[in-house]
């Protein structure tokens, strides 16, 4: 099916993003995968961060699928790369309606660019970036959720962006009782 685009935040890549890009490569020809470099939406990892840690994730799996960043508009980036199609993941019912605004109006923008869903395996269908930015910042263990080749250095980087608590009040000095 020609040439895909599969963007994201990958804030940071998930064993749930991991099983999206295989399902692509199955299906597309030539599978892009685009990091959203947007300056509205704070992420924890920096984009350079998130394409080392998706380049790794797919040299382990040997997946021959290239990895870049972009700003703007995604069918301006697709239209860009001369991509027909849009790869998006949908894990439940909020993902379908979020996705479906989105990919209406993508369409409204670029009509000639379509946008193809796929369902992740079960044990992914509950999986977020989110959730593993939140859990990992204090010390869950990933194994399961980010791919092995790289979780000790996201379990590392999320507890080293931890933020520390603020000090005590020190407690007043014997004069000032
Ligand atoms: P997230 O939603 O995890 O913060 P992204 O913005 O990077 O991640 O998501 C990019 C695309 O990948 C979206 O279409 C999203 O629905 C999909 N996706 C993310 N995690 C999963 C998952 N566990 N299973 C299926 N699709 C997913």
């Amino acid at each position: 099916m020609g040439k895909a685009l599969y963007p994201g935040s990958f804030d940071p890549v998930t064993c749930g993003h991991l099983d999206v890009i295989r399902r692509g490569t199955e299906l597309f020809g030539d599978l892009v995968v685009a990091v959203g470099n947007n300056p509205a939406r704070q992420a924890l990892f920096t984009v350079e961060e998130r394409l080392k840690l998706l380049r790794d994730v797919l040299a382990d799996a040997k997946l021959p699928v290239e990895v870049v960043s972009f700003e703007g508009l995604v069918v301006d980036f697709a239209r860009k790369i001369g991509a027909r199609c849009l790869l998006r993941g949908v894990r439940n019912a909020g993902d379908f309606e979020y996705e479906l605004s989105m990919a209406q109006m993508n369409r409204q923008l670029a009509p000639q660019v379509e946008t193809v869903f796929v369902m992740p395996s079960l044990p992914y269908s509950f999986l977020s970036a989110r959730l593993v930015r939140e859990s990992g910042i204090f010390g869950a263990p990933l194994k399961g959720l980010v791919p092995d080749c790289i979780r000790a250095e996201v379990e590392r980087r999320l507890v080293a962006a931890r933020p520390r608590p603020s000090s005590p009040a020190s407690p007043p000095s014997s004069k000032e009782k």
